[in-house]
This record gives C-alpha cells, structure tokens and sequence, in this order.
C-alpha cells in the first residue's frame, strides 16, 4: 500500500535542530520512500492524504509506562506513597483477571493515540492479554512482563512466561525486552542472570531505578552502594538498559550513567505526584546521558499524555534550577522522539522523519487555537499543545486515527467494558 501526503508541513531534523520544511511524503508499506521530489509515477496508485494546515511530525514516543493501569487513573491521588501503593493500587491489582489486563491496556492505547504517541515501552504484569491488545491497536510495543523474586530460572516464574510471551507475540511493530522490576524486588542473583540472559538473547533491560530515598537508602543498608553503583557492579549496566526514574543519584551514580551510556526515562509528573522528587537531568544532560521522557502508569501521573509531559518536563526543570535556559524546547521535544529511538536501539527508524525511516507520523492540526499563530512551532509543541491538536496518526504507514476517528480500536467497546471493570473494582 502506498500514500501520499500532500501539501503538509514537515518537523525535519538536521542532526542539530529542527527545521519547518513543505514537501510531499511518499510512503511504501511501512517506510518513509521519499521526501519531496514525487514524480506522477511514483504518485500512481497512491492513496492520497491532504494535510493542509497539518504538522507532520514524528510520533512520540513514550518510553516508560504501565499501560494496563489505565482505568486506574483518579482512584487513588493526594495519598502518601506507601498508602497509594499498599492500600489502594496492589489490593486492585491481586484482584485483576486477564481481561482486565486486556481492556485496560486497550483504554491506554486510546489514550495515547489521541494523544500522538506511536510507541511505547510497557512494563506489565500479565503475560499475553497485554501484548494482545498490543496487537490489536496497532501500535509500536516494546514490552515485557516484570520480572520479580530471587531466581531467573525458578519453573513457572516470570521469566519462562515472559519468553513464551515473546514467543508468540514478537513481530515488526511489537518488541520484547526483559522487565527486572528493581533492586529491591529482585535478589543480585537474579539481576546478573538477567544481564547474562540480555547479553546472550540481545534484547534490551528496562528497569527502575533510584525513583525515591526509601529505595537508595534501603539498597545503602543491604548492600553498601546505591541501586546505581549495585546495578553497576553487577553487571547489568550498559547502553542497552533503560533506566525509569533516577530522581535520588549522586554525582558518582551521574558517571556512571554516563560511562555506561545507560538510557534514563524520567517521569516528572509521576515523581511529582508520588513526592519523590525531581530528577537532577540538568546534571545528566550536561554529561551527556541520553535523557528521555515517559508517563509511567495513569495510576502515578494521572494520563499518559506525552504532551502534558513535555510540559511539565520542561518547566519543572526551570523552576527547579532557577534558570529559563534549562531544558529548550528542543531538548525536550528530543526526548519523546530521538533520543528514545536510540534508547530502543532504532535510532533513524522511529523518531525521526527521514527517507528509509518507519512512517510512524503524527498529523497535527496547525491551525488550533492552542498553536495559532505558529510563531514557533517546535516551542509551541512544548508549551502550548495540550494533546488535542492530534488530528491523525500512522503507524508503521497505516493510519491508527484518522480526522480524529479511531480506525482500529472500537472506542464505544472498550469504554463499555472499562464502565464494566471500574463499576467491579473501584
Ligand atoms: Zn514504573
């Protein structure tokens, strides 16, 4: 299947800064084949796309969340952490059965596909039901199942579910990584075997990290180094980990990020929202850590709104710093595009448009009253859009949403069956 996209604007990176540029697309199958330059051949058999007043922009792309959680979102807020989590999210959660998992990753997949994500990094719980609606949402899934306990090969643990997930599931647009959930949730054994098991199946490692002072202390108190300097010796940190959180790090975990070339996924609002703090990403930037946003669940943030994110991304960091040159609307619209594409080794292929690349494109309406007058659009994205300006989305060149109507998901089904599950649970 072949598309044209006409008389749109196109978000284009130069390898320094983002550049406005007016030129047709030309998408094969799943591929960017050609920017401007579109002869009435190449046109033939097209079908064609007018995007007139539209930004064609890459998707974003989400890179820590817990999508299944999404029906969660406004259940439990203004609670103390060890309250939110103990007495309001895990009770909900022991109770969940598989369909539950199922619509609720479903929900969060509408969510961000309003939204403009096109790819997201899932840590879930329930092996195949998330992957499955995955699946049938047409998005870009990177996931895995969460990986908790001493030992990786203990018969019937997650670790075997997650490798029979990945076995039925793995595909072009869907990817499986190895989910350890944390220091304080997995022995030592239990995260080398995990990095010897990375290392052996080239697959990546998603884990949080350093996320409150309870963790770094208690991690202090067993083993004498923070969870940087312990995942650090042993083993388990390189370029192909991603690293959710690091709020509470010293400048020696700071190096260590940076000689290890790990990926940092931040979550502002979640770290915000649960007390534990603010990231020191200046710090991490300024030595060169790749840096990338995520939502984290709706049950921490309250959306998995990348738009909302980047907002408060960037002016949490000014306020924190005192300084409005921290964090530019670049930096922070790298986050949610390039630099997560290096984070899941696709680096040219998401997050980016450029010929060869996935036409993972979102189409946004340049004429809303949230962006008009487009005096700066890559500002505007950061500080004006609220996630509503979303008007199309591709993925993998197939339109997910199209004029704002959903062309996969049943929407009034999936609302249905949530009504259903909060109605059992909340
Ligand atoms: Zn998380």
């Amino acid at each position: 299947m072949k598309h044209l996209i006409k008389n749109g604007t196109l978000l284009l990176w130069n390898g320094t800064e983002y550049s406005l540029e007016q030129k047709e697309l030309l998408i094969n199958n799943s591929v960017i084949e050609k920017i401007g330059g579109i002869t009435p051949e190449d046109a033939e058999l097209c079908e064609v796309t007018d995007a007139e007043n539209k930004l064609i922009m890459p998707g974003l792309i989400n890179l820590h969340t817990h999508v299944y959680m999404n029906f969660m979102k406004n259940s439990a807020d203004d609670l103390p952490f060890n309250n939110w989590l103990f007495d309001r999210i895990l009770p909900i959660e022991s109770k969940l059965n598989k369909d539950d998992f199922y619509w609720g990753t479903m929900l969060g997949c509408i969510e961000m596909l309003r939204t403009g994500t096109t790819s997201y990094l899932d840590m879930h719980i329930c092996e195949n039901e998330c992957a499955q609606a995955a699946m049938d949402s047409g998005m870009r899934a990177f996931m895995g199942k969460c990986i908790r306990g001493e030992d990786l090969y203990e018969k019937d643990g997650d670790f075997s579910k997650a490798l029979e997930e990945q076995e039925k599931y793995e595909s072009d647009l869907i990817k499986f990584v190895l989910s350890p959930h944390s220091v304080y949730a997995c022995s030592e054994k239990m995260l080398s075997q995990v990095a010897d098991e990375a290392e052996k199946r080239n697959m990546l490692k998603h884990i949080h990290m350093s996320e409150s002072k309870k963790e770094v202390d208690d991690c202090l108190e067993k083993y004498g180094k923070t969870p940087v300097d312990f995942l650090e010796s042993s083993g388990f940190l390189d370029e192909k980990t991603i690293a959710a959180h690091c709020v509470k790090l010293n400048s020696n975990d700071i190096d260590i990020l940076r000689n290890r070339k790990v990926n940092v996924a931040t979550n502002p609002s979640s770290n915000a929202k649960l007390c534990n703090g603010i990231a020191p990403v200046s710090e991490m930037l300024r030595e060169g850590v790749n840096v990338c946003l995520g939502t984290d669940s709706a049950a921490s943030n309250n959306t998995l709104n990348m738009f909302r994110e980047m907002n408060i991304f960037s002016l949490i960091h000014k306020a924190k710093k005192e300084d409005a040159t921290t964090l530019s609307a670049t930096e922070v619209l790298k986050s949610v595009s390039i630099n997560p594409a290096k984070a899941l080794g696709m680096k040219d292929e998401i997050g980016i448009i450029r010929e060869g690349s996935k036409a993972d494109l979102i189409f946004v309406d340049l004429k809303a009253n949230s962006l008009f007058p487009n005096n700066n659009v890559v500002s505007s994205l950061c500080y004006s859009a609220n996630g509503s300006e979303v008007e199309s989305v591709m993925v993998g060149g197939k339109f997910l949403m199209k004029g704002r109507q959903l062309t996969v998901i049943d929407e009034e089904r999936v609302y249905f069956e949530i009504d259903k599950i909060c109605r059992k649970y909340l």
